[in-house]
């Protein structure tokens, strides 16, 4: 247990178990070299990033020597120190942060102090590398601008593609809630929370009533804080498996704390964006349990389960319950259309 005071001893154990890893990584053959016959320079690379070195290669007909790390950390600090020994520069080819630059860049001091270690320079640390990027780099890299003129890739690569929204299915139950709350209210006057779901879309055309999304849970525990802090209207979204997983504890919070946001739990019996698994209230559950209930349980009064096909009920139900001041849900039931039957 990481208790006190056994946490002292822990940290001192774990030190030790780290450097044991590290004996282990070193011969790891996860971590291994492509030879290639150069002493100028060489790639170090990692995870998807080292097929696209290999592809970028090929592509440019280069035969530089790449070292591929398959352990990550601890890292086998001698395999590096020595693939680097006698090169004048080193790419560093990683995803976003520059993690391996700068233990590369810190190795270096020792092995090879004159050695040129480029990585997000050439590399770019915001977004996700693309062969097509690699090969750029490495061209710059390895001085062979010229050979990558006529390529077809990186052409295509430089076309401006427009930008598209991902939309909601056709026939989604959410289309349904989003249509009833734009008749409901004003979007302009109200605050809309979101959760992580399918129905994060709301926060794009043509729907755009979306106006805060952290992580997973919150919506209710900030539509609290909102509504304790200001006196703005609020309507925040919560899927159902959201709700189990993480959504009752905030709900308990704002009932205790006497705060008044209207909730509307979007109830499509299922966990739809990760590929419809079940949760505790969907119907293939056994002694599945009912939102109405947990809601119930907690003493809410403002309670309404509606299909929001419905749509005249839906929309008498949130401007009923955008004005109390209490908590108030409303459980939109209508199963995901995407459901296997
Ligand atoms: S998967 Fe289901 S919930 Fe998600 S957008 Fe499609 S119909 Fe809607």
């Amino acid at each position: 247990m990481t208790l006190p005071p056994r946490v002292l001893e822990m940290k001192k154990e774990l030190l030790e178990k780290i450097e044991k890893v590290k004996e282990f990584s070193e011969k790891s053959p996860t971590n291994y070299e492509l030879k290639r016959i150069t002493n100028k320079l060489g790639i170090i690379t990692s995870g998807i990033s080292y097929l696209y070195v290999r592809e970028a290669l090929n592509e440019l007909k280069l035969g530089l020597p790449i070292l591929k790390l398959g352990f990550f950390y601890p890292l086998p600090e001698e395999k590096i120190k020595n693939f680097i020994k006698n090169f004048k520069k080193v790419l560093i080819v990683e995803e976003l942060e520059p993690f391996l630059e700068k233990e590369v860049e810190r190795l270096a001091k020792e092995a090879n102090c004159k050695l040129k270690v480029i990585g997000k320079e050439l590399i770019p640390e915001v977004g996700e590398i693309k062969p097509e990027i690699v090969t750029l780099a490495i061209a710059k890299f390895a001085n062979c601008k010229l050979k990558i003129e006529n390529s077809l890739k990186i052409r295509n690569w430089k076309l401006k593609i427009p930008k598209r929204f991902p939309q909601l299915c056709p026939g989604c139950p959410y289309w349904f809630v989003f249509g009833a709350i734009k008749r409901a209210v004003d979007p302009k006057k109200v605050i809309f929370g979101g959760d992580i779901g399918c129905y994060m879309l709301a926060g794009f055309p043509p729907h755009l009533i979306q106006d805060y999304l952290f992580c997973m849970g919150s919506s209710i525990g900030i539509a609290h804080g909102i509504k304790k802090a200001t006196d703005q209207k609020l309507i925040t979204f919560i899927g159902d498996s959201t709700f189990f997983h993480a959504g009752i504890p905030a709900l308990i919070n704002t009932v205790f704390n006497n705060s008044n946001p209207l909730i509307i739990i979007l109830d499509n019996r299922t966990t739809a964006m990760t590929g419809h698994q079940p949760h505790p209230g969907a119907p293939a559950t056994q002694n599945g349990l009912k939102i109405e209930n947990v809601v119930k349980g907690l003493g809410i009064k403002n309670l309404k389960v509606i299909d929001p096909i419905n749509q005249e009920e839906f929309i008498a139900a949130i401007k009923e319950f955008l004005n109390k001041k209490e908590v108030s849900v409303i459980v939109a039931r209508r199963p995901c259309v995407q459901i296997k039957k």
